[in-house]
């Protein structure tokens, strides 16, 4: 099994040095140039050629020479606006900013991928392109990577991403609707000011806007279909001025996470509509602006299926899970648009978590990086 190559011995210590110099210098968006520069050194010292397509971002190359289609790898770089509250000896140097949705981790896995593939290299079949790519949790750094013709050449892709929830060891699977879609929104509802003691002479902002809050979710509960998973939510309200003064004005913002295209656009028209309606209906103005996010990441279905062949006989069947899908999203969803993809979820559940992703807390066992790269190797060995 690939997981049990000696070679392992040599890689994963090299590979948890990696991601725990990541760790200390987090970056942010598409602001990433310190951790592409180490991602080029790294590449450098295996011989690995690479180019920038875009500023921050990162294309390595493998086994150039070998007749196409290319496989494509990727991992992305970007860290997130929360200050570390573990007390680790790496944790991070830079306050306010913490690898905590694991990009460090998957940087480091794809790095030692490569070395793994680097010393295999005779026995690629086809040329694998190594994407490494800044700002994913926004505003979005696939897509530009595509844009500079990242895809091109490329028969099929796999991400990784660690989770939470499954054990060190352990990788996860899931074909089709695999994550959601995510939009996000800023509703202002506009009313009528006045004194708190005379509603009837003005408008008050407050009162529709709290009504608001809930008609819109007859748009999740009374209007989509229950096998086709729509998540609706208000996340901040601000509005008013002091006790006995009617709010002129309210301002919300909230998420709109869909598992489907339809039920996606749906959403998105019903939202607002609603939201519109229900101001009309008590003299006030609805105010909707959409920030459309991620599409729904479709994991190809025969692919996913062979890669649970490929990554079962390169970790051994305890280590292939089936696990559920989920309304976190994903920008790599742009590049399952394009091409047959989808993503190896990585166990890094150990004695020490207890919070999961994007929390101040996460701590990750760091044993799941040799897990990971070994899936990532074999995908790009056996596919
Ligand atoms: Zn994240
Ligand atoms: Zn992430």
């Amino acid at each position: 099994m690939v997981v049990d190559d000696p070679v392992w011995n040599a890689i994963e210590p090299w590979m948890i040095e990696i991601r725990r110099g990541i760790h200390r210098h987090p970056e942010l968006g598409l602001e990433t140039p310190e951790t592409a520069h180490r991602v080029e050194a790294v590449l450098d010292e295996l011989g690995i050629a690479h180019t920038r397509p875009i500023t921050n971002g990162v294309r390595g190359v493998l086994a150039a020479d070998r007749p196409g289609p290319a496989l494509l790898l990727r991992a992305d770089m970007d860290a997130l606006p929360i200050q570390e509250a573990n007390d680790l000896p790496f944790r991070s140097e830079i306050s306010d900013r913490m690898h905590a949705c694991g990009h460090d981790c998957h940087t480091a896995m794809l790095l030692g991928a490569a070395r793994y593939l680097q010393a295999h290299e005779a026995e690629l079949r086809r040329p694998v392109i190594l994407m490494f790519q800044p700002g994913e949790e926004g505003p979005g750094g696939a897509m530009p990577m595509i844009e500079a013709g990242i895809l091109n050449g490329v028969e099929a892709g796999v991400m990784v991403h660690i989770d939470s929830d499954l054990e060190a060891g352990v990788i996860g699977l899931r074909e089709g609707a695999a994550m959601g879609s995510c939009d996000d929104f800023r509703l202002t509802v506009h009313g009528r000011g006045g004194h708190g003691s005379t509603p009837h002479q003005g408008v008050d902002a407050i009162f529709v806007a709290t009504a608001i809050v809930q008609a819109i979710q007859a748009v999740v509960s009374r209007e989509q279909d229950a096998f086709d998973p729509l998540v609706v939510s208000v996340g901040t309200i601000h509005g008013g001025y002091r006790e006995n003064v009617i709010a002129d004005r309210v301002e919300m913002t909230g998420t709109i996470r869909a598992m489907s295209r339809a039920a996606r656009e749906r959403a998105v028209r019903r939202v607002g509509e609603v939201a519109d309606g229900m101001a009309r209906t008590y003299g006030a103005r609805a105010e909707f602006v959409l920030d459309a996010g991620y599409p729904v990441f479709m994991a190809d279905v025969p692919w996913t299926q062979r890669a649970r062949h490929i990554l079962t006989e390169a970790l051994g069947p305890e280590a292939v899970r089936d696990v559920p899908p989920t309304l976190g999203v994903e920008d790599f969803a742009y590049v399952a648009e394009r091409i047959p993809a989808f993503c190896i979820v990585v166990g890094i559940a150990g004695p020490q978590l207890t919070t999961g992703l994007h929390s101040a807390g996460l701590m990750v066992d760091e044993r799941g990086l040799k897990t990971g790269a070994a899936a990532l190797a074999a995908m790009a060995l056996r596919s």
